[in-house]
């Protein structure tokens, strides 16, 4: 078997080793039933349990207030950036963005499909290096929901200070999922896809108030609709069983390696090892983003020129440390460092980085 890489992709993403080990180990037999995990029906008792284990772990992890419920939901964060206006937009009212980023945007183009839509901040002028603070946010009139991403995947930005606002609060938390604590007063609902922090893709995980389930639109179809998963305990039909299984192992591992307090500790370390490099090149390796607002978990750089990047991903591949080019809409080198990344990982591209700048002087 090939080595393990270093595996700095944005998502799907370096997972943690002991829960991809488990899920080996039991894939043909799990919990002597004679069949995979996948091959049981979602109405047994064997997977009900790691369902409702999961259920209650992502609760436990978040520190999530009884007023608020959890459900798993098939087709990942970009489903949620329709199903978001198509239970909470009513009509003649508005949804407000915080347009911070190309993720962002995008929530805001889909959500224009069902209604009018307007940006409460625009990071455009600033070509996404900051984020918004938390007075920034200019709101009309019968807005329904501010809605926020708190780290931009692409733009490498990471939101430091909550709104301040009297609108309910609606945030895509993707990519900075299982770092962070959340501040649940503010919040009516929150999402984000499992492919970073939480497991492998094909599934949402969406926090709701429950309070605001009576008042989602009903005249939508059934999967669309929150209050149906909710009622269904996210069994409304067949759900993502093997990504909601391994999400439980990563769970497992989230809380028995210190939880998010410690998962957040983590990445400020391993993201300040990459930053102190950028910063210590000699303005070789560059981050565009304005010190505070540079995201932990997704570190942009640009080098010198194309040609450099080209090589220096090139050369980092040869060395298994894959991953690195920057999305295809703003190019450059991007580091995702998420959970399961190992400090050895970090130091490994750090020493690299040191080395090609080394040996490709300008
Ligand atoms: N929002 C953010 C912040 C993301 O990073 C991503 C994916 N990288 C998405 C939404 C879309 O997620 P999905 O691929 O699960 O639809």
């Amino acid at each position: 078997m090939a080595e393990r890489a270093y595996n700095f992709g944005a998502g799907p993403c370096t997972l943690p080793l002991e829960a991809l080990e488990e899920a080996q180990a039991e894939f043909l037999d799990f919990q002597n039933t004679g069949m995979s995990v996948i091959e049981l029906s979602h109405r047994s008792s064997e997977y009900d349990a790691v369902h409702v284990e999961a259920l209650e772990l992502i609760k436990e992890i978040y520190h999530t207030p009884d007023d608020f419920d959890v459900l798993f939901i098939q087709g990942g964060a970009t489903m949620q950036f329709s199903m978001v206006p198509m239970n909470l937009m009513h009509p003649g009212k508005k949804a407000a963005f915080s347009a911070c980023g190309a993720w962002a945007n995008k929530a805001m183009k889909e959500s224009k499909i069902f209604g009018d839509v307007y940006a409460a901040w625009d990071g455009k002028s600033c070509k996404y290096t900051r984020m918004p603070m938390s007075n920034d946010y200019d709101l009309q009139d019968n807005t329904s929901y501010l809605h926020i991403t708190s780290n931009e995947t692409i733009d490498g930005v990471r939101m430091i200070e909550w709104p301040e606002v009297d609108v309910p609060l609606v945030g895509d938390m993707s990519s900075d999922f299982l770092t962070r604590p959340i501040p649940w007063e503010k919040f009516d609902l929150i999402y984000g896809g499992a492919q970073k922090n939480c497991g492998p893709s094909g599934l949402a995980i969406v926090f709701v108030k429950k309070a605001i389930l009576e008042n989602t639109r009903k005249d939508i179809g059934s999967y669309f609709r929150y209050d149906l998963h909710q009622r269904n305990k996210s069994l409304l039909n067949t759900p993502a069983i093997f990504p909601i299984y391994l999400m439980n192992k990563v769970l497992k591992w989230v809380k028995g390696n210190g939880g998010i307090e410690k998962m957040g500790e983590m990445a400020e370390q391993k993201a300040n090892l990459i930053y102190q490099t950028i910063d210590n090149s000699d303005n070789y390796y560059l981050c565009p983003v304005e010190k505070k607002f540079r995201s932990i978990m997704n570190i942009v750089f640009r080098l010198p020129n194309e040609e450099l990047e080209a090589k220096f991903i090139s050369e980092a591949t040869a060395n298994r440390i894959i991953g690195l080019k920057g999305h295809r809409v703003v190019g450059g080198c991007r580091a995702s460092c998420y959970n399961a990344m190992t400090v050895e990982a970090v130091n490994k591209l750090v020493s690299f980085m040191n080395a090609f700048r080394a040996s490709n002087s300008i």
